[in-house]
């Protein structure tokens, strides 16, 4: 009996036909871009810096993206995160709890040289469970990109695990409240070098109420790590102007960050 005829037969009787996992290779990958707006695609694509940038900037990053050795690794024991998260689940010591759908922790790689931080999680990462998706997570994963670095390679947390209402600016106790979870979060990861992505994360992390003007383009420490001050990606959905500037902000983290590994 051929093979139609028999799946045919198969169908009839009421049996599932299971596919093998290896036809999933078949299918194209998702373009990240897909669910941009068309102007936006086209602003991406074109201020996209991986098309302006040297063309063997992004393999020389590559070259140098090494996991950290073993004894880094041990750090970042499994069930100190896991207690961590579950911890940070269960969280009610502000009022943020009252009306978040779900905590968010935080991604990535947990032995990351590279740790992004921005301000508190939107509507979407409230709805997710996951740090900087949507539009906004689409342009970071791409300015990540076009500095030679996949998404999954960094960390991405913010400092604060709950949405506040409407997207307000977090308060002061908010994040008081909240940062021993994102201290812990450094501790375990130890990055290299950290990104502080826009100016709500950058003035909480530096203490400082210095704008982001005066924040940019200078390499700053946290706990003896350098802080670099990169534009938040919904910033510049809404500011096209200033992709030219979250270039630079890159170009300066990354040549930061190489002279580090010299
Ligand atoms: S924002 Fe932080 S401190 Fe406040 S409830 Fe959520 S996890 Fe707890």
């Amino acid at each position: 009996m051929d093979k139609a005829t028999r799946l045919q037969y198969l169908e009839a009787m009421g049996i599932d036909v299971w596919a093998t996992r290896h036809r999933l290779s078949a299918v194209q990958p998702e373009d990240p871009l897909e669910n941009l707006g068309r102007a936006e695609q086209d602003e991406v694509h074109r201020d996209q810096p991986s098309n302006r940038r040297p063309s063997n900037l992004a393999e020389t990053v590559d070259a140098e993206f090494q996991p950290h050795s073993p004894s880094h690794a041990s750090h970042a024991n499994e069930q100190t995160w896991k207690e961590l998260q579950h911890e940070v689940a269960l969280c009610r010591a502000c009022s943020l709890c009252e009306t978040r759908t779900q905590t968010v922790f935080g991604v990535g790689n947990k032995q990351a040289s590279w740790m992004l931080i921005g301000e508190a999680p939107g509507q979407n990462e409230d709805l997710q469970g996951e740090p900087f998706v949507g539009k906004a997570g689409q342009l970071l994963t791409e300015m990540l990109r076009a500095i030679g670095l996949q998404r999954e390679e960094v960390y991405i947390a913010n400092m604060l695990k709950c949405r506040p209402p409407n997207n307000r600016d977090p308060q002061a106790e908010e994040v008081a409240a909240c940062n021993s979870f994102l201290q812990q979060q450094i501790e375990l990861i130890q990055p290299k070098i950290i990104l502080a992505v826009g100016r709500i994360a950058a003035q909480n992390l530096l203490a400082t109420q210095q704008p982001l003007a005066k924040l940019r383009g200078v390499r700053h420490q946290l706990h003896n790590i350098p802080l670099i001050v990169i534009h938040h990606p919904a910033y510049l959905l809404r500011s096209l102007l200033e992709k030219a500037k979250a270039w630079s902000d890159l170009q300066f983290a990354l040549s930061v960050y190489q002279k580090l590994e010299k």
